[in-house]
């Protein structure tokens, strides 16, 4: 048998009205500091979301001391086991929305969403011939992995989705769309907005990537690379199966690679795939302008290195 890690991760969200937002962003700081949990939780008017870390005990008391909320009665927390922390701090943040849209014309899922797809639902669907699968997510996710034959979504954040279908998804009007993302939270109005632009069949994936990842019968086929989490993690195993591969590249080699890093120069920052030895050999850069740069972090840290040595000598 399996032995328990210490540690877990937890993903959940819920839409619901809350008339009190504020009130109860400030109750929950205040729960999850004492407690010790690590994360980023959002509260808004439309709901809860949040994904933290903590140990089994932490966080079975956060889990009881949400559900103990009768609005939250029946949340679903997507649980990943973890050898220790993967936040470095406790952030509660009550916004005006749970994911940023900004749609000109707002609306609750609970009132317009899509059909739910549990895994071995959508495992089926995706393999017909009358469908078409978006990625919900943003384009930087999609690189990393994705599911067989998905849509690159062009966008950089879920803001961009909305003209990005108009300009590029009504050759698909005829089609029925599959959805999916993370742990699901972006389909509930990614779908809505399909909906709305005039898609009539339309579907999500229920509890998203990570819950498809771990049904024992699907066990993750039809994925292909890995699924990026927003936490020290980076990323995830999905596809459980032998047909694990690799499907991006590092940018300066171009060899399998799915290590992502942000370029050094802290004033670009760009996010990239980078294997261990171009890391060295390009001082992990994206361009000689950002390896030049005067702050640049890899310069900095190999100076902190060769100092901490010389001090042990
Ligand atoms: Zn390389
Ligand atoms: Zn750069």
């Amino acid at each position: 048998m399996q032995v328990q890690k210490p540690y877990r991760v937890l993903l959940y969200y819920k839409y619901v009205h809350l008339d009190n937002y504020e009130e109860y962003a400030a109750e929950h700081l205040a729960f999850c500091k004492e407690l010790g949990l690590k994360g980023r939780i959002i509260v808004a008017p439309e709901g809860l979301n949040g994904t933290v870390s903590g140990t089994v005990e932490q966080t079975d008391a956060y889990m009881e001391f949400v559900r103990k909320d009768p609005r939250f009665a029946d949340i679903w927390f997507k649980i990943d086991e973890a050898d220790g922390h993967a936040f470095k701090k406790m952030f509660v943040r009550a916004k005006k929305e749970l994911v940023t849209w900004r749609l000109k014309d707002d609306f609750h899922p609970t009132e317009l969403t899509g059909k739910y797809l549990s895994p071995k639902e959508f495992y089926e669907m995706l393999q017909r011939d009358d469908v078409v699968v978006l990625d919900g997510r943003n384009e930087y996710e999609y690189e990393l992995g994705h599911f067989r034959g998905a849509i690159r979504p062009g966008v950089e954040s879920s803001r961009e989705f909305p003209e990005w279908i108009r300009e590029n998804m009504s050759q698909f009007k005829d089609k029925k769309v599959l959805t999916y993302c993370t742990g699901g939270i972006r389909c509930e109005k990614l779908t809505g907005v399909l909906m709305k632009e005039g898609f009539e069949e339309v579907y999500q994936l229920h509890g998203g990537i990570v819950t498809y990842g771990k049904d024992p019968e699907v066990k993750g086929r039809l994925w292909d690379g890995k699924c990026y989490v927003f936490d020290e993690r980076i990323s995830v195993k999905i596809n459980q199966t032998e047909e694990d591969v690799v499907i991006s590249s590092c940018y300066y080699c171009g060899k399998p690679e799915d290590r992502y890093v942000n370029c050094a120069n802290p004033f670009c920052n760009k996010q990239h795939f980078c294997c261990t030895e171009c890391e060295v050999k390009y001082k992990r850069s994206c361009s000689d302008e950002c390896r030049e740069h005067p702050r640049n972090r890899y310069v900095e840290e190999e100076k902190a290195n060769l100092q901490a040595a010389g001090a042990k000598e």
